[in-house]
């Protein structure tokens, strides 16, 4: 069951019940997860926190476990395992690792399980949580990006419950609540434009990591950071909304709103348009896709209008931000192109990082990628998990190869 079609009844908590919600968080210690098990902590009487994952950290992933009583924790690196099973010693916590034991955790009995990994190493677990038809509070926007049609049939076929989390499309998911489908025109999703929504070319050839980590608004991951400077982050949001909402791609369009304030804009056929507003906290949206179609209290700061005063939108200047075309390309090619796409952004993002290559090299980097795989023959259609997983896997070395003349160019 996608968010897109509003069931009237949940997977495990019901409007009035007051059993709390078993709850598994992947990708525990990440912005989302973290964030996740804040309003965890604030309300313990409403949760049961089943299995907690984090990749690396296990100092940080045995407090969170600990903390909030998880029955397991799986690190994802088995270096770090030792770590984690002395730190969970005589507290009755199960300690796993590795991706197999990641895929068991995501499986442990719950009501919804939080997909918070980032990147394509989310597909597995977040496929095994809808595959039991659990509720999936989805961050990882990959899943729908890379596997957009196979993840929502294993939704479908489990009778799983699909709530976005990333805060525009659950904005969408609430501007669209109760209307009339029919009725549906254009679905406008709002982007900051990120740090570099001003600079000219020169200066954005130019622009390094810690630049480009520093987001005026939100505060996230490192990959996702990223992805919001090129704008990458939009077209892989356009790509995630087609999939979640009943819109062709021409229904899709992206406005820049540097305040970050309005998330969404839902326009419909007589002219009404509803958004949905809030501060830029993740807290809200993961909150309702906790909490749905209930509203649980948080902390976030609220809107003060007057303060704000001004809200303004831009259009977004794809001669800069080469990155919204080439996303929207890549699904109007449709098949394996968008997987391909997040698999290729996802390599040339970890170059940028480790300044191999340049600020706008990414974007090149990824129609490049999509490209030679075109020639290649290699963008065919995607019938299962493994087709995603291999096609991922062999966009990842295409990808690595074609940064290779780079790097011996210096
Ligand atoms: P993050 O980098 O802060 O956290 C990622 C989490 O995934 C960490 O717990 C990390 O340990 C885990 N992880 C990373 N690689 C792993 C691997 N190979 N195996 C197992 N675990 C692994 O990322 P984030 O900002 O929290 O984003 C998480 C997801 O949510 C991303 O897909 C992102 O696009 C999406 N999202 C994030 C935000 C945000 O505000 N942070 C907003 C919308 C959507
Ligand atoms: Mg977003």
């Amino acid at each position: 069951m996608t968010a897109s079609s509003h069931p009237g009844t949940t997977a495990g908590r019901t409007a009035n019940s007051v059993a709390p919600q078993r709850l598994t968080v992947l990708g525990a210690t990440g912005s989302i997860g973290e964030s996740t098990l804040d309003l965890v902590g604030r309300n313990p009487e409403r949760f049961d926190v089943v299995a907690l994952s984090a990749c690396r950290n296990a100092p940080r992933l045995a407090e969170l476990a600990i903390r909030h009583r998880a029955k397991t924790a799986v690190i994802g690196d088995a270096e770090q395992y030792g770590v984690l099973c002395d730190l969970l010693s005589g507290t009755g916590i199960r300690a796993g690792c590795g991706p197999q034991a990641l895929i068991e955790a995501a499986e442990e009995p719950a009501d919804c399980v939080m997909a918070s990994i980032v990147g394509a190493a989310g597909l597995a677990p977040t496929f095994a949580a809808a595959r039991q038809g659990r509720r999936v509070a989805l961050a990882n926007k990959e899943c729908l990006v890379s596997a957009g049609d196979v993840f929502l049939s294993e939704i479908e076929r489990a009778g799983a419950e699909l709530i976005p989390v990333d805060s525009e499309h659950s904005a969408a998911f609430q501007a669209l609540a109760g209307s009339d489908r029919k009725a549906l025109e254009r679905i406008v999703l709002t982007a900051s434009g990120g740090p570099f929504r001003t600079w000219d070319l020169d200066r954005l050839s130019r622009a390094a990591p810690e630049e480009a980590l520093r987001h005026p608004n939100w505060s996230m991951g490192r990959k996702i950071s990223i992805d919001s400077a090129t704008m990458m982050n939009k077209g892989l949001e356009i790509i995630e909304a087609f999939h979640l909402f009943p819109v062709t791609a021409a229904q899709l369009d992206i406005v820049v709103h540097p305040q970050s304030v309005v998330h969404c804009l839902v326009f419909y056929t007589d002219g009404s348009v509803l958004a949905q507003l809030g501060p830029p906290d993740m807290r809200s949206p993961i909150s309702y896709a906790l909490s749905w179609p209930d509203r649980m209290a948080t902390p976030v700061a609220r809107l003060d209008l007057v303060k704000l005063a001004t809200l303004t939108f831009e259009a977004p200047d794809e001669a800069r931000f080469p990155a919204l075309r080439v996303a929207r390309e890549a699904l109007a090619r449709g098949g394996s192109a968008p997987c391909v796409l997040n698999a290729a952004n996802e390599v040339a993002v970890e170059a940028f990082l480790d300044k191999r290559i340049g600020f706008l090299d990414i974007a090149a980097k990824v129609a490049a990628t999509i490209e030679a795989a075109d020639v290649r023959g290699m963008i065919k259609s995607l019938r299962s998990l493994d087709d995603v997983l291999a096609a991922d896997g062999e966009s990842r070395k295409l990808a690595q190869s074609l940064l290779q003349p780079h790097i011996a160019n210096g």
